[in-house]
This record gives C-alpha cells, structure tokens and sequence, in this order.
C-alpha cells in the first residue's frame, strides 16, 4: 500500500480498479483524456457521427435501440437521438427492482416527453433475488445482475428485432481514467463488459452445487454469441465519443426542457446521478468503499475538477464529508432479498478491502482510506457553478418501498 500513486490533478490513485496510468507530471490518463474535451473540434466529431448513422436510417422499422433507466443519462441520450439525429430509436430498459418512486416517475415522463416505444425486460423476481445473493456473497455485489441484464438486453433485442445498431451514453472507462481516446471512437465490446461490468464473472459460471440455479435460469444475462452478433452486423457506438460529454450540464438541461426529476443524497454532492434507485448510492457505493477504499463521491469529485468547477482540495474535503456517512434503506433491501441486517453485515465484512480497513475488535473497524493519503495543494477557488439543483425527492411517504412495475408515480 506504501507505494500508491495519486493524480496531482484529480483524487484518483493508481489502485483504481479500472487501471490507470501516470505521466512524467504526475497527471492520471483520466485527466489527459478529459483535456479532449477542450481541444477536439466538437461540431467535426458531429458530422463524423452523422456520416456513421447515415446507412442506419430508415432501414428497418426502428433505427437504433436506445437502453434507458429512470435516471443518469437517458433523458440526454434520447434528447439527442430523438431531437437532435431525428432518428426513430426503440428504448429498452432493463428492470432493476431496486426502483424508487422517482425513477418511475422519470420514466413515465420520458415515455410521454420522447413518444417512444419502449419495451421492458422484467426477470422473475425469485431468480433476481437468487442471484443477487450469490454475487453478494461472492463479489461483495448486489449490482452484478443489473449491470449483466443492462448490457445484454439491449443486445439481445438488437439480434431479436433485427436493428443492427446500438446507441449507449458515455463509455466508462474513457470517462473515468482514459482507457481510451475520443479519437479511437471505441465501440461495445463483450470483453469490456466482462472484465469491467462483472469481474470477469459471465451469467453461466455462476451456478454451482451450493446454488439452486441453473443454466436455464440465466439466459436474460447472457450476452448473444459472436456468430449472431456477426451475421446481423450488430455495433455499440457511444455518444460521448461525438458529443462533448457534461454530465452535470446535460442533467440541468434536461431539468429545464423536461422536468427531469433529482434528488438529494446522502452519500454525494450529486444529486442528478442514479436517482431511480434505492441501493446505488447506499448499499452498492458502501460495498464499493469497502472494497475500494473509494466510494461513488470520489468519482463525482474526480469529474467536477476536471471540469473546472472546484479545485482539488475542496474536492477532497467533499469526499471526506460524505464517504463514512451511513447509508438509507439497508431494511429495505434485507427485507427484499429476505436476510437479517446481521448476516448482510456479516457478509458485508468478508468484502472489507485489509489495505483499508482494520479490525478493532468483534464489531468496529476502522478506515484508512485512499482520502486519507492524499496530499493538499493549498488551492481553493471561489467556487462558481457548483450547485445541484434539487427538485425532488427519492420517496414519497405513502410508498418507500421499491415499485417492480409502476405507470407513473402518484
Ligand atoms: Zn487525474
């Protein structure tokens, strides 16, 4: 652990479970890639992303899928499809149970405000709560089956309704520590999903003799096979790679020309991000702290100083007022997948990362996290534009329960 390496510019560290790298000024290939943004001339990427479309109009019913969720940038992906390409997308979404009342509402909202059709995948729940509490134990992850049917369904549909071409948001890896550049234009990749999305774990090597799951309770997880992926020129292309990705300014012009709805959280400062669930920010970034010695706020930091929006230091001190705080709605989830809060605890602990966490005795633990090692350079700027405009709330009194099939919420 002695020997970790900061980025001089953003929060992250060479243990960065993506993979990052360092140049000779100590700036991470996050950072640089970020520069991009700056320096691409946007309205030539535009017109290289008219000219990829081009031979995918009007060819068939639906132009492109389009895979949406209550939340993150769906509102701004469709915005630019639907109102910016003009293209006829079908949207797919995946159910991931875990949904808030928000989320449901934001969804019956962008089906009324984009007029699309839109289909559902929704896997029985007793197979759901089977495998989640096989990647729970396994992984320290509750997310693995919505990050494996979030990335196969969209791809099975494509094969399915035969529409050869996919449209996702920003690609991680480029957004987060440079995996690649803007310029490589870097497509969807079944090796990408599994490394990155799900540990390097597929739908079939989870079932073993201690699960009652077998092969045939998998298939909604599992990514269709080369060869028909291959004989209908199935392609992934991400928006990000053509449009100057913000994630904070697309989500404040959807509030304005959509009413996308947000919330406060209490384990981040952003309160646009993942809104349509109740675990993400709360049991899943926990687990992520706990395996990482980072959580999602260090992300949201990372982000909004390569923006430009707060200096390194205040990004810290956000990091450090957030990511300790307790979670919400860990009864909810125990009460879901039918464990007590002691053997989620129990099993949380397994996860605990020993190069962040020490054992004080039976019940305490205490945190040494990446926050801790770094190092402040003394900046601060008066902070502009740094505000998250809240309207909404995750819950609503009458129903603080997760809604597995919802029209609209109230
Ligand atoms: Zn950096």
């Amino acid at each position: 652990m002695s020997d970790v390496r900061f980025c001089k510019n953003c929060l992250y560290s060479s243990d960065h479970p993506l993979g990052i790298t360092f140049d000779e000024e100590g700036i991470c290939s996050g950072c640089r890639i970020h520069e991009e943004k700056d320096s691409l001339d946007w309205n030539k990427r535009w017109n290289k992303l008219e000219s990829i479309l081009k031979p995918y109009r009007n060819k068939t019913k639906y132009d492109c899928i389009v895979p949406i969720t209550g939340s993150q940038d769906s509102y701004f992906i469709m915005h630019i499809v639907k109102k910016k390409l003009k293209l006829n997308p079908l949207a797919v979404s995946f159910n991931k149970y875990f949904n808030t009342p928000l989320g449901i509402k934001n969804l019956a909202n962008f089906r009324s405000t984009f007029n699309v059709d839109l289909i559902q995948q929704n896997v029985n729940p007793k197979i759901t709560k089977e495998i989640t509490k096989s990647t729970l134990r396994r992984f320290g992850s509750i997310y693995w089956p919505i990050l494996a049917g979030q990335t196969s369904f969209p791809v099975q549909c494509a094969v399915r309704f035969k529409i050869p071409l996919i449209i996702w948001g920003a690609h991680q890896g480029m957004e987060q520590v440079g995996m690649f550049s803007h310029k490589h234009e870097v497509e969807m990749t079944r090796r990408y999903r599994k490394d990155h999305d799900l540990f390097g774990v597929e739908a079939d090597q989870l079932p073993t003799i201690f699960d009652s799951l077998t092969k045939d309770d998998l298939w909604q997880f599992r990514y269709p096979d080369d060869s028909s992926l291959n004989k209908n020129s199935i392609r992934g292309i991400y928006l990000g790679n053509y449009v100057r990705w913000d994630p904070k300014a697309q989500h404040e012009e959807m509030i304005e020309k959509y009413n996308y709805l947000t919330s406060k959280f209490k384990r981040t400062f952003d309160c646009y991000d993942y809104v349509d669930c109740f675990n993400y920010m709360n049991l899943h970034d926990v687990l992520k702290l706990y395996k990482h010695g980072y959580s999602k706020v260090t992300d949201h930091a990372c982000r909004e100083i390569r923006f430009g929006r707060i200096t390194r230091d205040e990004a810290l001190d956000l990091v450090k007022k957030y990511e300790l705080v307790e979670p919400d709605y860990i009864d909810l989830f125990c009460d879901w997948l039918g464990i007590s809060e002691q053997s989620l605890n129990f099993i949380m602990d397994q996860h605990r990362n020993k190069n962040y966490w020490k054992k004080r005795d039976s019940r305490k633990w205490s945190f040494r996290g990446l926050s801790s090692k770094i190092k402040k350079d003394g900046k601060r700027n008066k902070v502009k534009n740094f505000e998250f405009k809240i309207n909404s709330r995750l819950e609503y009194k009458q129903s603080s329960m997760y809604l597995t099939v919802g029209k609209g919420f109230p």
